[in-house]
């Protein structure tokens, strides 16, 4: 039977965990190499339960899919968050995913301490930045969150080697938290790169798993969301759904923010000059620390901004054609509906703009190549499965009718 073991090591610069999954004589499965989460200048308590790394590596151990030892306590509630947790992915990717026993060395009750603060999720971009501001300024008066820190990751969407890039991130940082007085931690992990597990999925539980290291210090950590609730998509690794169900006894995982689509959040924050020139949501130019201007992310984005008034923010360096928005890539369904969404939002606003007329040409183009896309499957799948010109010619006059079930 496989096993996690655990270590902990804290001086006064770092607090430094591990996990390994053991491979025994007989486990079919490849090993992970050991996965460290290391939170930067602060020394850190050996944990009561180790649930992060439970939930941060569950995917895995479902991929695993058998019996698995956990050599250390698990909260009750963590355990019982992680069976259900594989009920939803077993059910969303059979394929990928099967319930595996997880035999903790011990479970325990730990009291909850609802005095202790939140710290939130940050990366630069929309969803950490609306919800670090919504709780951490107060804006939902007694109900919200009472941030008082937030986590940057290193090994997320910074690569562990490029060190340069994330200080360089860190400081363009460094104005707005000056501003809101909140302090910045920083974590470092493995956990993206050697953890073996489909991004797209597990980041919601790999962030996680980063937050419940300062289960110590605080009561939860909040993950902004990534759709509304009116628009969700799944599978995805961070929904209203499974965020909620990362969380321990003592340490609680708050999704927040689904009730705003990413352009609502930016009218919202697209007074605050700081805040725009802070954002940072690129992830595939060559310099993490910086918006390349012309990815996917980064024209979307702009489209945001300007559905929202803001057609020049200072988070962006090169100038914006209407051609950007042509030559979009449309990877994943989850891009098309995102601008999709400001496009609504545009018309819903009244907004008559070139750019806009530009997008929906733009998404009627997507559209058409999907039916092509799904008629060209369609047929090769006919021609394959009847091997009959006459059937073959049936199927097309149907579809040409738009009589096929399929339509
Ligand atoms: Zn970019």
């Amino acid at each position: 039977m496989p096993r996690l073991i655990f270590e902990h090591h804290s001086d006064a610069l770092r607090t430094r965990r591990s996990c390994v999954l053991e491979r025994l004589p007989g486990d079919h499965f490849t090993a992970t190499e050991p996965i460290w989460i290391e939170v930067v200048g602060l020394s850190i308590s050996e944990p009561v339960v180790w649930d992060g790394f439970l939930f941060a590596l569950l995917l895995r151990l479902m991929q695993v899919g058998t019996k698995v030892r956990i050599d250390g306590a698990i909260s009750r509630q963590a355990l019982r968050n992680a069976i259900e947790l594989q009920d939803v992915w077993s059910l969303w990717c059979p394929d990928r995913y099967r319930r595996v026993a997880l035999e903790p060395a011990s479970v325990v009750d730990v009291c909850p301490d609802s005095g202790k603060p939140i710290i939130c999720a940050f990366s630069g971009g929309v969803d950490g930045m609306f919800s670090l501001l919504r709780h951490g300024l107060g804006s939902l008066g007694e109900a919200s969150l009472r941030v008082r820190s937030a986590l940057m990751v290193h090994g997320f969407d910074v690569p562990l080697s490029q060190t340069r890039s994330f200080d360089l991130l860190v400081r363009r940082c460094g104005p707005l938290f000056s501003q809101i007085g909140i302090p910045l931690h920083v974590a470092r992990t493995n956990l993206r790169s050697s953890s073996r597990q489909h991004w797209g999925h597990s980041f919601g539980a790999q962030l996680a798993g980063c937050l419940h290291q300062f289960g110590s210090v605080f009561s939860g950590g909040i993950i902004g969301s990534s759709e509304p609730y009116d628009d969700q998509f799944f599978p995805w690794g961070s929904n209203p759904i499974t965020d909620r169900l990362l969380s321990g006894d003592d340490f609680d995982i708050f999704h927040d923010g689904a009730g705003f689509s990413r352009t609502s959040k930016l009218e919202c924050l697209k007074d605050d000059e700081t805040v725009l020139r802070t954002l940072k949501v690129c992830w595939a130019g060559p310099h993490p620390e910086e918006n390349c201007g012309i990815c996917e992310k980064c024209v979307r984005t702009r489209l945001n901004l300007l559905a929202v008034g803001v057609s020049n923010p200072p988070c962006f360096s090169g100038t914006f054609t209407l051609d950007m928005i042509g030559k979009i890539c449309i990877s994943h369904p989850l891009h098309y509906n995102e601008l999709l969404s400001i496009f609504n939002y545009s018309c819903r606003h009244g907004i008559k703009a070139q750019w806009l007329d530009v997008l929906g040409a733009r998404l009627a183009r997507y559209r058409r190549n999907i039916r092509i896309r799904r008629f060209g499957a369609g047929l090769r799948r006919c021609v394959e499965e009847t091997n009959s010109i006459r059937r073959v010619r049936r199927w097309l006059k149907r579809k040409f009718q738009g009589l096929h079930p399929s339509t």
